[in-house]
C-alpha cells in the first residue's frame, strides 16, 4: 500500500539506516537539537528496555502477543526482526505528524527502511556506515549495553547490512560525529 505525503516541499519522510552501533542514535540526537521542528517517531520493540531507557520515550516497550496483534491490525509502517526481537514504526502517528506538516525522522534497521522504500517511494533513505568494521565492533562493545551473544548476532548482521548501503539515496560516513552530522544536513537539504 502507498501511502501519500504531502505536497509541502519542507515536509519529508527521511529515514536513517545502518548497522547497530553505527552511531544512528547518537547522530539523530545531535540533528534534532538543531532540527526541533523534525518529529522523531518513537519505535515499539519487544526487547527489554536498557538501563535508563524510558518506556515511551526511546521505545514503546510490549511483550511479542501485543506485537503480534499490532502486527494483524497493521499498526505498523514497517517492521522487522533483529537480533531475536521486534520492532517496528507506529502508523498512526507517523501519517498523522505528515499530514500536519512536519517532517518525520525514523531511526531503523535496514529491513525496515527497505519496506519503507516500497510504501513510500518520496522518502529520503540515509545509510549511515562506519569508517570501518573494526571500529564497528569497537563502538557495540564500547557502549557496553548487549551481551556477548546479542554483539554476536549484531555483528553478523552488520556484515549483510553493509552490503546494502548503495541501495539507499546516499550514504554518511560516522567517522568524526560533527563531519557526520554536517554531511547528513547537506543530504536533507539538498534533497528538499
Ligand atoms: P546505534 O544507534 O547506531 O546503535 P549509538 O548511537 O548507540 O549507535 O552509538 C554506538 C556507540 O558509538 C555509542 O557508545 C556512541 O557514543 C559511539 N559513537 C557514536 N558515534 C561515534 C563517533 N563518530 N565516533 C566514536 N564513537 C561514536
Ligand atoms: P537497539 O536494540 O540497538 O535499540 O535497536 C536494534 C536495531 O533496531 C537498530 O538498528 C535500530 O535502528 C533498529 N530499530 C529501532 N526501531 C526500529 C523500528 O521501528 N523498525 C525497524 N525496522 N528497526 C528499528
Amino acid at each position: 500500500m502507498q501511502v501519500m505525503v504531502p505536497s509541502s516541499p519542507s515536509c519529508r519522510l527521511i529515514v536513517i539506516t545502518g548497522p547497530s552501533g553505527v552511531g544512528k542514535g547518537s547522530l539523530v540526537k545531535q540533528f534534532l537539537k538543531l532540527h526541533p521542528e523534525t518529529w522523531l517517531s518513537v519505535s515499539a520493540t519487544t526487547r527489554a528496555p536498557r538501563q535508563g531507557e524510558v518506556d515511551g520515550k526511546h521505545y514503546f516497550f510490549v511483550k511479542q502477543e501485543k506485537f503480534e496483534e499490532l502486527v494483524r491490525n497493521s499498526g505498523f509502517l514497517e517492521w522487522a526482526k533483529f537480533a531475536g526481537n521486534y520492532y517496528g514504526t507506529p502508523r498512526k502517528q507517523v501519517q498523522q505528524k505528515l499530514e500536519s506538516g512536519r517532517s518525520v525522522l525514523l531511526e531503523i534497521e535496514v529491513e525496515g527502511a527497505r519496506q519503507i522504500r516500497k510504501s513510500f517511494p518520496k522518502a529520503l533513505l540515509i545509510f549511515l556506515a562506519p569508517p570501518s568494521f573494526e571500529e564497528l565492533e569497537r563502538r557495540i562493545r564500547g557502549r557496553g549495553t548487549d551481551s556477548e551473544s546479542e554483539i554476536k548476532q549484531r555483528l553478523s548482521r552488520a556484515k549483510e547490512e553493509l552490503q546494502s548501503q548503495q541501495e539507499f539515496d546516499a550514504v554518511v560516513i560516522n567517522d568524526d560525529l560533527k563531519f557526520a552530522l554536517a554531511e547528513l544536513q547537506v543530504q536533507i537539504s539538498s534533497f528538499n
